[in-house]
């Protein structure tokens, strides 16, 4: 099972949740308004990078991994 690597810039987040409404499965926010993944089942990558691409900060960044998925 691969799953794409997703960085959140914990800064630059502002808690817009665009990214929450494109991947819900994937994103949600702390109790401080901030972006964090989730546990369990993601979107399909397609709908991640929807929402990475929605984010109005740039704060999420994809890296999709195949091959097994070795960092
Ligand atoms: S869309 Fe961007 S700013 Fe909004 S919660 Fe997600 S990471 Fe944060």
């Amino acid at each position: 099972m691969n799953r794409p690597k997703i960085q959140i810039d914990q800064d630059a987040c502002i808690g817009a949740e665009n990214c929450l409404r494109y991947a819900p499965a994937t994103f949600e926010t702390d109790e401080r308004g901030k972006a964090r993944t989730r546990d369990g089942d993601w979107d399909p990558v397609e709908s991640i990078r929807i929402a990475v691409e929605s984010c109005p900060m740039g704060a999420l960044a994809l890296q999709e991994v195949e091959n097994g998925g070795r960092a």
